[in-house]
Parts: structure tokens; C-alpha cells; sequence
């Protein structure tokens, strides 16, 4: 998210109404805005009972209470209430100057968290110097206290504005999964906006005025990378099988942004030995009378071998560990291999035939 400051009005224009706005802050909304502090409405995802919990319900009477006392004599209230769906609140105040303002604000909280330190908690207000702390007094609370009294200080000053509609939701929490209905609803009272002011972000200090300029997006969804039809055991399908991980991330990479343009082309590298074609190597004379081919080796692996034999590349990706009592290749055999031996290391368990080798153990 990118702030920026808002250039000041005047200081004339700005003493007396700040002085205004201190005093209404003051008397008319901390006592609201600590009251509704103590209410647990946490939002529809944290409370699937919310409508029975009645904490939304109390919450927007305490909103429609202010508003009521508050708004300008000619605004029309509307209460939403679409049957399985939150509430909303929406004032329509007329103005004398052309265009629609439509001002945004939510009154339903994110759930209580942890951390608060002792003597504070999400639904016990406490106010300690210039500070309110407690749950849902600046997310979002304190938006449509903040809408009212913009809308008096400008008639205070005697300017002329645009028509206000106040929107004011209960589910922005959980992703406002029931705005859209009622911007259908109300859409004819909404009209159509020139500016929209959504009072739902932060500032960098209190000592001035703060825009939000932009927010990061937000993808939601599921995303599956399937790369098998059954579950198979890791020694069989690693290197035959692509990793998920890594779908999933070429996948996601770009979204940040795209990735840059390679600035130089890799070299292609030298082809595989094609392991039908690779020589074999002769066979040692390690047969030994009492120990018949075919037979697995009782002995464990000799330590340091597990990346493949002397010739064998340590970098070559062979991860696979192997388990004690089984030679990686030919059983019955020692396997040695000589510097110019062809080496297929990076097929996990391959033996030089190119036929995948069962390596894995307890299967
Ligand atoms: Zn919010």
C-alpha cells in the first residue's frame, strides 16, 4: 500500500474547524466509538452465527443510532436486509453541487487475536492518552463517525458538496461476499459515483491527512498442480515424475510481476549418453563361489558411495540415500566405476541400462 499526504486546507479555515472537529470527536463519537468497541460482531467467516449471536444486529443499531442523531436533516436512511445475507446501511444525503460521492465503511471486525497486552483485550475499550485500544475502532469503525463528521464540518464552513451516499457493509472481513447483491439492490439509490472514498485504510502519522494511492491485489483460488493418478512411492517417481513444487511456482512466479527477458541464451547442454548405446564395462572377476549372482549383498553399502561410485559426479543430483543391504545397480556385484564410464547418477536409482531400478525400501 502507497500513502501519500493530502495538501492542507488553510490554517484559518483549518483552526476553527479542526477546533469543531476535536470537540464532536470528543463528546459525540468516543463514547459511541468505545461502546461499539465492546461488541464481539467478528466478522461472518469468524462467526457462521452471527445472526443468532445478535452481535452484528447490535452493532448496526449503534451505527443506524448515529447516524439518525447525526446526518443532515434532508438524508434518507436505508437498512438492507437481504434474507441469509448481513446487513447494510446506506444514507443518501443530497447536496447542492453537482456529482455523487459515494463514501465506504465496514462495522463487522476481524476475530480477537492474540498478544494483547495485559489490562488491554479486543472487547475491553480502554483509552490511554490520545490513544482508543480494543477491537474494531479503526478497522473500520471509526469510518462512518469520520463520513458524518466531514459531511457537518462542511456545512459548518458553508461550502456547497456534491450528494453523500453512505455505504456501510457487514462482511468485509470475510471478502464482502454479500456487497455485490446489495450494490444490485440499492443500485438505483447509489446512481452512478464520480468519486469514491473508501475510509478503510491506514495513515503514516496522525499529523496530517493520508490517501491511499494503491493496494496490492488479491488472488484467491484453489491451485492444483496433479502430476500422478495415484500415489506412488518417492524412491520410484523421483526424476521420472516433474515436481509439483516446482509447477506450482513457475506457476506463481509471474503474478508479482512478469518475469525479466533473459538476458543472455543459455548454452543447450552436452546431450545424455544414450544408455542403450553406452559401452559396458568388463566385468571384474569379483564372482566369488559362495556369494551366486543375483544374490542381494548382505553387507552395508561401504560410506561416501551414495552419490555414485568413484567417477561418479557429486553435484549430479542423485538425492536419493539408499537404504542399507542393497547395492545401487546389479546385485551380486561390486559397483565400481572407472572415470571413463559412462554414469547415469542423476536417474535416481537408474541402474546403466536406463531401466528404473526400484531403490526404495518397504514398499
Ligand atoms: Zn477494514
Amino acid at each position: 500500500m502507497v500513502f501519500a499526504p493530502v495538501a492542507r486546507p488553510t490554517i484559518a479555515a483549518m483552526t476553527d474547524t479542526r477546533e469543531f472537529l476535536d470537540r464532536f470527536w470528543e463528546d459525540e463519537i468516543l463514547p459511541s466509538l468505545t461502546d461499539y468497541v465492546a461488541v464481539p460482531n467478528v466478522s461472518v467467516l469468524f462467526d457462521p452465527d452471527w445472526d443468532a449471536n445478535g452481535h452484528m444486529e447490535d452493532a448496526l443499531q449503534m451505527g443506524k443510532a448515529f447516524m439518525e442523531k447525526h446526518a443532515p436533516n434532508d438524508a434518507t436512511l436505508h437498512v438492507g436486509r437481504i434474507p441469509g445475507r448481513t446487513p447494510l446501511l446506506l444514507l443518501d444525503c443530497p447536496g447542492e453541487a453537482d456529482g455523487t460521492i459515494l463514501m465506504y465503511g465496514h462495522l463487522d471486525k476481524q476475530p480477537e487475536m492474540v498478544g494483547w497486552r495485559e489490562g488491554l483485550g479486543p472487547w475491553s475499550p480502554v483509552r490511554e492518552g490520545d490513544k482508543l485500544y480494543g477491537r474494531g475502532g479503526a478497522d473500520d469503525g471509526y469510518a462512518l463517525y469520520c463520513a458524518l463528521a466531514a459531511l457537518k464540518a462542511v456545512a459548518r464552513e458553508g461550502k456547497k458538496r456534491a450528494r453523500v451516499v453512505l455505504l456501510v457493509e457487514f462482511s468485509e472481513e470475510s471478502g464482502s461476499p454479500d456487497l455485490p447483491a446489495y450494490m444490485e439492490t440499492f443500485a438505483d439509490v447509489i446512481g452512478s459515483p464520480d468519486l469514491v472514498i473508501c475510509l478503510d485504510s491506514g495513515a503514516g502519522n496522525y499529523d496530517q491527512l493520508w490517501s491511499t494511492t494503491s493496494l496490492r491485489g488479491m488472488v484467491g483460488g484453489t491451485l492444483k498442480a496433479e502430476v500422478l493418478t495415484e500415489g506412488v512411492h518417492s524412491g520410484d517417481a523421483g526424476g521420472v515424475v516433474p515436481p509439483p513444487f516446482l509447477i506450482l511456482r513457475k506457476l506463481l512466479d509471474p503474478l508479482p510481476e512478469p518475469p525479466p527477458p533473459p538476458t543472455h541464451t543459455p548454452a543447450a547442454p552436452p546431450p545424455l549418453p544414450d544408455p542403450a548405446e553406452a559401452p559396458r564395462p568388463a566385468r571384474r572377476s569379483r564372482h566369488r563361489p559362495d556369494h551366486p549372482r543375483g544374490a542381494p549383498r548382505r553387507h552395508p553399502r561401504r560410506a561416501g558411495r551414495a552419490g555414485g561410485g568413484r567417477g561418479g559426479d557429486p553435484g549430479s543430483g542423485h538425492l536419493h540415500p539408499l537404504p542399507l543391504g542393497r547395492e545401487h545397480g546389479e546385485a551380486g556385484h561390486s559397483h565400481e566405476r572407472t572415470r571413463s564410464e559412462p554414469h547415469l547418477a542423476s536417474e535416481p536409482g537408474g541402474d546403466r541400462s536406463g531401466r528404473p531400478a526400484f531403490a526404495g525400501e518397504g514398499r
